[in-house]
């Protein structure tokens, strides 16, 4: 068997801490390579100093090179063999001008990018890839389009990999919006009035789970976990003041020890849910 190859398409630095840190981490200690593509620089995330993009405070240039700092730093913790930077401009919230910006991702043919990706696909023959799904995991347009250069690019290549889409099964994110709802509670107690997870999931759509049954691998990461949230930690500038820091790390590591997928493609005929995500290569 050739060297296994593991692929992951992101849309902004931080996305594969937090969607697939801990399956990063295992495949690194297993000897398998990973690499990692980032489609944009993430210009529309917070500033160091907390400013949100549509303040006079936010310069775009700067948050993006302190996220390229971060991404870096992140990447060496979680192994990473190869990192990959598209350099697309972030394209923010569906809606935003942004959208639209000079070399933003979301305005950016699919075609394009996706013929970069198959470049890179070529070259490394990945023989598992993830990505988000159709609707980017929760509707941001730099994560719908990470979906459309995936699914073109594959098209283009002259092999098939095995594509999986990052996932949450319903069970989960049920204990996940009663933990968010007691905290919005404990803030209204303290008189303090909406948070940014309250914002967050007005945007989430219904449909951002998956039905337990549907989840197709289910990967312990509990032997890594503590890693994982030491490569969210290396994303400061975006994620120090969210739950997963404020609950630390003994209760993140009590709270997450899997990360789930959904299979698209399938060339090696695989049944069920799979604890290996490189199942059928080995
Ligand atoms: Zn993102």
């Amino acid at each position: 068997m050739s060297q296994l190859t593991f692929l992951a398409v992101h849309a902004h630095p931080d996305d594969e801490a937090s969607s697939t840190g801990g399956l990063y981490r295992s495949l690194a200690n297993q000897g398998v390579r990973t690499i990692l593509v980032t489609c944009t620089n993430g210009e529309c995330g917070d500033s160091p100093a907390g400013a949100k993009p549509d303040s006079d405070e936010h310069d775009m240039e700067m948050v993006a090179a302190v996220r390229k700092v971060e991404l870096e730093n992140a990447v060496a913790i979680l192994g990473i063999d190869r990192l990959v930077r598209l350099g697309y401009h972030d394209s923010g919230m569906m809606g935003w001008p942004h959208n639209s910006h000079d070399g933003s991702f979301w305005g950016t043919p699919v075609e394009e990018a996706a013929k970069r990706l198959a470049e890179i696909l070529m070259e490394e023959r990945p023989q598992v890839l993830v990505t988000y799904n159709e609707i980017g995991f929760y509707g941001h347009p730099d994560h719908i389009q990470a979906n459309r250069i995936t699914l073109a690019a594959l098209a283009m290549i002259d092999y098939e990999p095995t594509l999986y889409y990052n996932a949450i099964p319903d069970s989960v994110f049920e204990e996940m919006r009663k933990r968010w709802d007691e905290e919005d509670e404990a803030r209204r107690e303290e008189g303090k009035s909406s948070s940014a997870l309250e914002e967050v999931e007005e945007e989430i759509p219904e449909q951002m789970s998956t039905p337990d049954e549907l989840i197709s691998a289910a990967i312990d990461i509990s032997s890594v976990n503590s890693v994982k949230f030491d490569a969210l930690a290396a994303h400061a500038s975006q994620i120090a003041d969210s739950f997963w820091m404020k609950m630390g790390r003994e209760a993140f590591c009590e709270t997450n020890k899997t990360e789930w997928f959904l299979r698209v493609t399938n060339p090696q005929k695989v049944e069920g849910c799979v604890t290996d995500i490189f199942a059928g290569y080995r």
